[in-house]
């Protein structure tokens, strides 16, 4: 019997499909296996019925898909955008499982989201929005079923107006079902910073491998949300120049290096958290995809999935990618990328930090004892480095791409828990 190979129109779950068929072959995993993990667990659909500010009802779409809990429970964002579907979830939900794994964290893929808006929504819409979606999916979400985070648009408001609703519905208290809550109601502090410093760190490890001192190094930054902005603020610290930031309002480039942490405190007090307005010394707006194309040794996509894609790759001059957006790069896009030398560290290792972050702070909600920052990001740095290494070790003993590797590591921890675990009844 040979596996009837699934596809999809969504190219991030097309994409997905295909990284993890091409790698489930090259490992030699049986078909039942193969079978088994092209597939959800379960793909949950809501609808959510909102009174908006003018007293008009509007009726949003929200999701939560659970790929895999061969691990553990599902772990992953939950993201506010207008392109949220069911495919994009179950794409970033299975990349969630083979993030987890890679990270050696014990839990499984999930992820949601609502489709919406959110720069079109007044904080109370986006309140009964967000109590609304948890009510919703409350039955499907737990601190040992499914454990969501922040993801695109979505942070601590998000995380407590979702842990408050669950909490009130059950009638006790329920901080380990949602991660990315404040540090003052049992959050953790150093999550914010997390992915953005994990991104930071496969950069520099990176860099070490080859040789290359990162005071020497130029960054470009493409999207200066959570991911860029702290990935960005690490680099700069650690004496890269980072050229190049941009975020929906254009390219901000300054060919001596961005102030990062004045461009931070101006998108901070920017009532949109824009990038829009921005002065420094030398500065140079430019058009919103140039940050992709500026002559740097390190590119960030930080935003959306897709952004290097057919169409613009061959413009790519970076010497390597680090991916902190999930799925920056489509297949073809990763094509040209490799024939041109363009070395790339795939998303799912490099933009792991905030995953292992949520199981820091996920670990300090069940036991209810809360670590330093300092004892946060020394564990942070340790497993990110290691898995840096692991990956990369592996992709030079095969002779294959990181992404490549970190899929086979990533399937065969997941492969081996569901062969012990075996198939229920
Ligand atoms: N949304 C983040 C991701 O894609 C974090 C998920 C989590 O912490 O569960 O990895």
């Amino acid at each position: 019997m040979s596996v009837e190979k699934r596809t999809s129109t969504n190219v991030l779950l097309d994409t997905a499909l295909k990284n993890f068929y091409g790698a489930a072959a090259e490992m030699g995993l049986e078909d039942g296996l193969v079978e088994i993990l092209s597939r959800s667990e379960r793909k949950v659909c809501v609808s959510i019925p909102v009174e908006l500010d003018d007293g008009t009802i509007r009726v949003f779409d929200g999701f939560r898909v659970l790929h895999s809990s061969a691990l553990g429970p599902g772990k992953g964002g939950v993201r506010f955008h207008p392109d949220v579907c069911v495919d994009e979830c179950e794409a970033l939900a299975f990349m969630m499982t083979w993030k987890c794994s890679l990270a050696g964290i014990p839990y499984g893929g999930g992820k949601g989201g609502v489709s919406c808006d959110p720069l079109e929504l007044s904080p109370r819409e986006k309140e009964r929005i967000a109590r609304t979606f948890a009510a919703r999916i409350e039955p499907f979400v737990g601190a040992w079923t499914d454990v969501p985070a922040p993801d695109v648009n979505t942070g601590g408001p998000e995380m407590i107006w979702f842990m408050d609703t669950i909490s009130k519905m059950r009638g006790r208290l329920e901080p380990a079902i949602f991660t990315g809550k404040p540090i003052s109601l049992w959050g953790s502090k150093g999550r914010t910073a997390a992915t953005g410093l994990g991104v930071a760190t496969c950069a520099m490890e990176l860099l070490k491998v080859l040789g290359k001192p990162v005071k020497d190094a130029t960054v470009a930054v493409q999207g200066f949300g959570n991911v860029g902005t702290y990935a960005a603020k690490v680099l700069s610290e650690a004496g890269a120049k980072v050229v190049g930031v941009s975020d929906i309002t254009g390219t901000y480039f300054c060919k001596d290096g961005l102030d990062i942490a004045k461009a931070m405190a101006h998108v901070s007090n920017h009532p949109k958290k824009l990038l829009e307005g921005y002065q420094q010394a030398g500065l140079e707006k430019l058009p919103l995809a140039d940050v992709l194309f500026l002559d740097v040794d390190v590119l960030l996509p930080c935003a959306l999935e897709g952004a290097i894609n057919a169409k613009n790759a061959d413009m790519v001059k970076a010497t390597f990618i680090v991916e902190g957006a999930n799925g920056p790069v489509t297949p073809e896009a990763d094509a040209v990328l490799d024939a041109k030398g363009i070395l790339i560290v795939p998303d799912f290792l490099a933009n792991s930090g905030g995953v292992v972050g949520s199981y820091f702070e996920w670990c300090q909600d069940l036991a209810g004892f809360f670590w330093t920052e300092e004892e946060y990001n020394e564990r942070l740095l340790r497993i990110m480095r290691d898995n840096f290494h692991r990956v990369w070790e592996y992709s030079q003993e095969k002779s294959i791409k990181m992404r490549r590797a970190a899929f086979m590591v990533a399937i065969k921890r997941v492969a081996d828990a569901v062969r012990m675990r075996g198939i229920f009844l």
